[in-house]
């Protein structure tokens, strides 16, 4: 098993370029390509929406549902963002623009549970063979909307492909009535503490939590917090229950998209090298906002859907520290209105001094990266978190919580790390605004000493944020599994 190419087929609801909420789309687009370098063959399988099915261009239909859900479907192969797809083509479920979860209002679309219970059920099948020339050896779910696969597997007859389910963020579970459980073909005895089950209804990560042969999530830091009661959110237990079954790995980032020296969203390329270059960025993202022409003003960025869980309440109510710093901050995000409308005002009260863009902007975000000082990471949890990864890579120093992937992937900049010429960013605990305020003061005493944080920047950005050991990780992770497989097919023989 382990000296030939193994076929993954990768399960997820978004995928960069076509589909993308969040990180999670960054995931399922790059990891592919990472994969194919450690002999790792990756399908995906996404629903078809509008924009999956129009960037497949001539797909061959592999094959035709009579019933899926509710409605006619056909299975969609070919190429698209680069990636190898089996799109889900059923206009029933999927035709619809935007979001893929919400509605124009904001809501969650009502037929969710059948909209990804359909997006399980395929993948279950092609993992049984139902496509002859492409039968995968793992199928590899991502999030609760790929969850429900091994309980499809677990409670039919035939083979059962090998199963990995990563958590993204344990705070989306995926939670529907019980009655759903006969519309979306699953038998009665799934309904079962150990099976589907979860709080009286079904829960569809829990599902996949208790069946998937293994569990990721994208930091060791955060498979250790989803397995205490706080942070497991009410799987705790269950995480605790599956052992060694789950582990973390740290996500990358694609260095050819977020790659400061070829990157068209920036006003003049740099790298470790040449950083000078990067004044010019920050120049032009100061401008772009209109924020004052203040070269030596510290400059902080945030790129972050605005939510409580990225802590931006934090940062409005650390403006007074920030702007007694003479600092500036330009953040782009969009979310909860509430947060929305309280950073537009803040920008409001502080023309030149605080920008604010809402709504979901590639090219501002590169921007920002490369242009601004510092990236604030204030998150109250963060299963990895990729900003502050491309913060890294673009020399913007990150300021970030305590928490989950955050802990991984910065190491603080503390005296005695400086000392010793080590930290690539700050990091403050507890989430709170004094922590936050006083991260803020570290973050400007170094600014203020230019080569300390010139090469603080070059450390920075000279940190591996590559998918190349990830992927590693993974491709270790399917053949172990396989492996234990094939052992314990052979004792059973
Ligand atoms: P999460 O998945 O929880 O939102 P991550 O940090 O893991 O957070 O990933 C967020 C991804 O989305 C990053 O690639 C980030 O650059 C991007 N992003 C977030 N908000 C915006 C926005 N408003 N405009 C553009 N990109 C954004």
């Amino acid at each position: 098993m382990s000296d030939r190419t193994l076929r993954v087929l990768s399960v997820a609801s978004e995928a960069y370029p076509l589909v993308k909420t969040g990180g999670l789309a960054d995931v399922v687009g790059a990891l592919p390509r990472a994969l194919a370098r450690e002999d790792v063959s990756v399908r995906t399988l996404l629903p078809g929406y509008p924009a999956v099915l129009a960037a497949m261009g001539d797909a061959r239909v592999v094959h035709e549902y009579r019933d899926l859900m509710g409605g006619p479907a056909r299975l969609l192969a070919g190429e698209g963002g680069g990636l190898d797809l089996v799109a889900i083509e059923a206009p029933h479920l999927y035709r619809r623009t935007g979001n893929p979860y919400l509605d124009a209002q904001g809501r969650d679309w009502s037929d969710n549970a059948l909209r990804f219970g359909a997006l399980a059920r395929v993948a279950a099948d092609i993992g049984r063979g139902l496509l002859p020339d492409s039968v995968p050896d793992v199928l590899h779910a991502h999030d609760w909307q790929a969850a429900l696969l091994p309980a499809y597997l677990a409670y039919e007859d035939g083979p059962r492909p090998a199963t990995v389910l990563t958590i993204h963020n344990l705070a989306f579970q995926g939670q529907f009535p019980a009655d759903l459980l006969e519309p979306l073909g699953l038998p009665p005895r799934a309904f079962h503490v150990d099976g589907v089950e979860y709080y009286g209804g079904i829960g569809y990560l829990k599902a996949g939590l208790a069946l998937a042969d293994r569990i990721t999530t994208v930091s060791p830091t955060y498979a250790a917090e989803i397995r205490t009661n706080l942070g497991g959110m009410g799987l705790g237990g269950l995480l605790q229950k599956r052992g060694d079954a789950v582990s973390g790995i740290l996500n990358g980032i694609d260095t050819d998209v977020w790659d400061p020296a070829h990157d068209a969203h920036l006003a003049a390329s740099f790298d470790a090298k040449r950083l000078a270059a990067r004044a010019i960025d920050k120049a032009a993202l100061q401008a772009r906002l209109g924020l004052d022409a203040a070269p030596k003003a510290l400059l902080y960025g945030v790129v972050s859907r605005l939510t409580g869980q990225k802590g931006m309440d934090l940062v409005l109510q650390a403006l007074p520290t920030l702007l007694a710093q003479g600092a500036q901050l330009a953040v782009l995000g969009s979310g909860e209105p509430a947060l929305e409308a309280a950073v537009l005002d803040a920008a409001k009260a502080h023309p030149g001094r605080i920008a604010a863009v809402m709504g979901y902007d590639e090219s501002l975000a590169h921007a920002i990266q490369g242009g601004a000082d510092a990236l604030l990471v204030p998150s109250r949890f963060e299963p990895c978190g990729l900003t502050q990864l491309c913060a890294l890579r673009y020399g913007a120093i990150p300021v970030v919580a305590r928490s989950g992937g955050l802990a991984d992937t910065v190491v603080d900049a503390n005296e005695m790390a400086l000392a010793s010429k080590m930290g690539t960013g700050v990091m403050f605990s507890p989430v709170t605004v004094e922590a936050l305020a006083h991260a803020l003061e570290r973050t400007a005493a170094i600014f203020g000493q230019p080569t300390a944080w010139r090469a603080l920047q070059k450390r920075a950005m000279t940190t591996d944020v590559s998918w190349a050991r990830p992927a590693k990780q993974y491709a270790q992770l399917y053949r172990a599994l396989l492996a234990e497989r094939d052992l314990l097919q052979a004792k059973a023989d």
